[in-house]
């Protein structure tokens, strides 16, 4: 099918991607509407991205080439233990990914979009509905409406596209949160133990009721070291968790900051407890765990991409490589196609399954790492391999599947 106009709504990685794959699949006007002025801004930084799926991303064209990342080779799963500075191993397993800094990853995709596509900043969407022609009508904050033929909601966590597709559809909160932050990894050299002596490994720090995921990524001025830390909240009534942004960077409150030094100086291997406590306090913030599945990734001549279809808890390591999938099935089901409506169809049978599973895999992660945690301790290398087994649940690993041919 060739020609037709779209409107992406939202820019980030899912949008950008989305745009370039409807410019690359026949495209004759793309119009991406994101909400913010200027430079998206980093929140958190870091993720990664499993080699498996950069290589078929990078072969589809949907992972421009040259976008720093730093190599992960090993994952180190670590417990607190008397005389042991860096905590004790109790596991370790492959973990062939790579790292990337947020707003690296996102410049780079928004260079790669192609000149066709029109990226309007500043302009919020209000509401989408399908109009009497069958087209899409997008209606923005400022009171007009524009008609597309087709409207994809990339718009995130908070999408209004999905209000349209699946009015029924809740974010979970997931009991738990996780404190982010990140640090120059040059400030390792401050402590007694020196500089990291695992920079290609992720460790990840267990203790009861939580776990901690630390790894390197590149930065702009240099390699940072990224940590994820999930646990529940403190049990102080005044605090809400219904708003996955309602602390940002800088504006922790005194009992989160607080619980979290608690938690660091209670749990953490010595080495980990001061490493993160070096993390300057405008670098780190609060999410509340969510996740949502959706029955239907299309309705009409609406389509969601990314975090706005699903809501995967991060524990997957998926959410930039899902999004960047999305575009990849979006571009083949449209070249396909020879009607909207079987492009429509193709892209919900090939992308709604594959959402779920995320969300599914993601939970059974969160129960076993956060929720209902093991005494780590007292197991030998072969029980949490096991344990590690029982999670996947038959999946081959984490990080997202192959795309299906
Ligand atoms: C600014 C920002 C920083 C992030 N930083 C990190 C990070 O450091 N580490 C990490 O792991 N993940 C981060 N994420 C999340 C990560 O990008 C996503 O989980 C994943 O890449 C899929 O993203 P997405 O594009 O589907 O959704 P999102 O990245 O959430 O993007 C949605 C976009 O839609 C825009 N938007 C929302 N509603 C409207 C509307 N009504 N009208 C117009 N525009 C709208 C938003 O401004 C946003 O740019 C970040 C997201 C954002 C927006």
């Amino acid at each position: 099918m060739q020609g037709g106009t779209v409107a992406v709504i939202g820019g980030s990685i899912a949008g950008c991607a989305m745009a370039s794959a409807a410019v690359r699949a026949g495209a004759d006007e793309v119009v991406v509407l994101e909400r913010t002025r200027g430079r998206l801004a980093d929140r958190g930084l870091g993720l990664c991205v499993h080699d498996d799926r950069a290589a078929e991303l990078a072969a589809a064209g949907a992972l421009p080439s040259g976008i720093p990342a730093h190599r992960l080779e090993r994952r180190r799963w670590v417990v607190r233990e008397p005389g042991a500075e860096g905590g004790r191993l109790i596991w370790e397993q492959p973990f062939p990914f790579h790292s990337y800094h947020w707003g690296l990853l996102w410049r780079g995709l928004r260079a790669a979009t192609p000149d066709g596509v029109r990226y309007r900043q500043g302009v919020t969407v209000a509401g989408v509905a399908a109009d009497a022609g069958g087209a899409a009508e997008v209606r923005t904050a400022d009171g007009s409406v524009e008609r597309y033929d087709l409207a994809v909601g990339a718009d995130g966590y908070r999408s209004v596209v999905r209000e349209a597709v699946c009015p029924d559809s809740r974010p979970h909160y997931a009991g738990y949160v996780c404190w982010r932050g990140n640090l120059d990894a040059a400030r390792l050299t401050e402590l007694d133990g020196g500089t990291d002596p695992h920079p290609e490994a992720v460790t990840t720090v267990c203790f009861a009721g939580g776990s901690c995921v630390i790894y390197r990524i590149p930065g702009p001025d240099g390699p940072r070291v990224n940590w994820v830390l999930y646990a529940p909240p403190p049990r102080d009534g005044a605090l809400r968790y219904d708003d996955p942004t309602s602390f940002p960077p800088g504006a922790l409150t005194p009992e989160l900051r607080g619980h979290l030094r608690a938690l660091l100086e209670r749990e953490f291997p010595p080495y980990w407890g001061r490493a993160l406590a070096l993390t300057d306090p405008a670098d780190t913030f609060v999410q509340p765990i969510y996740d949502l599945e959706t029955e239907r990734t299309t309705a009409g001549r609406l389509l969601l991409a990314g975090d706005a279809a699903t809501v995967v808890r991060p524990h997957n390591t998926s959410g930039a490589a899902k999004a960047l999938q999305d575009a990849t099935a979006f571009a083949a089901a449209w070249r396909r196609a020879d009607s909207w409506e079987k492009l429509l169809g193709t892209y919900q049978a090939a992308r709604g399954p594959a959402g779920r599973e995320l969300v599914a895999l993601a939970r059974r992660l969160g129960r076993a790492q956060v929720e209902r945690t093991p005494p780590w301790a007292r197991m030998s290398g072969d029980e949490v391999a096991a344990w590690w087994r029982t999670q996947l649940a038959g999946a081959p690993g984490i990080g997202g599947q192959a795309l299906a041919p």
